[in-house]
């Protein structure tokens, strides 16, 4: 079994949820107590949040790149950043680090292409839904559109994550508020529907809908393991 490294706390609610996530995987998959071999670097989540508010996102590539070192020289095997919005900075911290990083949206795209969704609806941060770094990953790579809702809802969306989602707070009336937002997006012709924040997991889940969910969280943290099972690799 590889070591699966961890960029995390980012919020350390979403990477408590990837912790659980690879480690039944691996139970699952090998039985008895085995668990799995991973190493986290956990951040503090108020300085990141500051910096990205902030826009210094070479303050923050910086840190991202420090984390990823730091978990390749404890001889990780492979290197997770446990966020889609930190994505932004993906580039600089593959090109400071030589072993693998498995990209969020390439782990999520793998698997919206497997039900050859073309369209989807992305809910996540601001900064993921405004800007293009996840957006053109999915249509350049992968031939994948992705339609963001209007700009009150990605509002709405925002302050929910980081007010409530990354403090753990799970409110009936948010949860009200993503449904009526996705029923949006299934009316402008989203054919399936990506949480395309690592916390919404916390908040929806695929029973909630009538349309296909891609839990980024969940695909991404068991593609890690995939990964780190992989005797060919
Ligand atoms: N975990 C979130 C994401 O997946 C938001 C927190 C962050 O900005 O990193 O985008």
């Amino acid at each position: 079994m590889k070591t699966i490294g961890l960029i995390g706390g980012m919020s350390w609610e979403s990477t408590a949820l990837y912790y659980q996530i690879i480690n039944r995987k691996i139970q699952d998959t090998l039985g008895g107590v085995h668990s799995a071999r991973c190493i986290l670097y956990s951040v503090d989540f108020a300085e990141i949040a500051e910096l990205q508010h902030k826009g210094d996102w070479d303050a923050l590539a910086e840190k991202m790149i420090f984390a990823a070192q730091k978990l390749q020289a404890c001889e990780a095997d492979l290197i997770i950043l446990c966020t889609n919005t930190m994505h932004k900075v993906a580039s600089h911290i593959e090109k400071n680090i030589q072993i693998p990083f498995l990209h969020i949206a390439d782990a999520t795209a793998g698997e919206i292409h497997k039900k050859s969704f073309r369209k989807v609806g992305l809910l996540a941060t601001k900064f993921s839904m405004e800007e293009d770094f996840l957006k053109s990953r999915y249509r350049k790579k992968y031939g994948i559109e992705t339609i963001v809702p209007d700009e009150k809802s990605r509002n709405d969306i925002h302050k929910i994550i980081y007010d409530e989602l990354v403090k753990g707070i799970i409110n009936r009336q948010s949860k009200q508020r993503f449904m009526e937002i996705i029923a949006d997006l299934v009316e402008q012709g989203a054919e399936a529907i990506v949480s395309g924040c690592t916390e919404i997991e916390l908040l929806i889940n695929p029973r909630d809908l009538n349309v296909e969910l891609f839990e980024t969280t969940r695909i991404h943290a068991e593609k890690a393991v995939e990964i780190a099972l992989d005797k060919s690799w």
